[in-house]
């Protein structure tokens, strides 16, 4: 299977950094750059061929920067992950995809499943806030193939533990949601 891994927002933090921790500074483009490079290597170690791709440029708006969307749909991908970390100060997982009951919402529930089981027994407060479709994100809507926007918690609560401790759990647990949607697909 290829796995294409977008970690959000800017290479680098410039021009967009993501969401920022107000007081130790964290930024969602590094969390999520690590998260998918960990989760890149234990995709090649099932078997998995990987691209991966942070970039300023989702879909053609930032011409300086490569293309995101174009990637993933030129190679072509079997399927998409965006990882990223939420801001606004709640608990927890959500994954969204472009429709709940297509392929992707089937990837976006493996996903899901596979990071609310590891990371919760680290933190009850750690909340799984489901799986959503959010047609109108453009890696979601632009993308050829099965497609998820992860969100693997909040960079601004108490999240913030389980974000910096526990990045190669979030990285395993990505990675396993894929081999379970590759299992399904595989099942007769
Ligand atoms: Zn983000």
């Amino acid at each position: 299977m290829r796995v294409f891994l977008n970690p959000g927002h800017a290479l680098g933090g410039d021009p967009d950094p993501g969401c920022v921790n107000p007081t130790c500074r964290l930024r969602e483009c590094d969390l999520a750059l690590t998260y998918g490079s960990l989760c890149g290597k234990y995709l090649e170690a099932a078997g998995c061929s990987v691209q991966l791709l942070q970039s300023h440029n989702l879909y053609g708006e930032a011409p300086g920067f490569p293309c995101v969307v174009d990637a993933a749909n030129a190679w072509p991908a079997d399927v998409f992950i965006s990882i990223h970390v939420n801001a606004g100060g709640g608990r927890g997982a959500e994954t969204f995809c472009y429709d709940t009951a297509g392929a992707g919402g089937r990837l976006a529930r493996c996903i899901q499943n596979q990071l609310v089981k590891s990371l919760s027994p680290f933190d009850a407060g750690y909340k799984d806030r489901g799986i959503k479709a959010h047609p109108s994100f453009c890696v979601l809507r632009h993308t050829t193939m099965p497609a998820v926007l992860v969100e693997t918690g909040f960079i601004d609560s108490a999240d913030v533990t389980l974000l910096t401790q526990h990045g190669d759990d979030i990285a395993r647990a990505i990675a396993r949601g894929v081999t379970d949607y590759a299992n399904f697909l595989a099942s007769p």
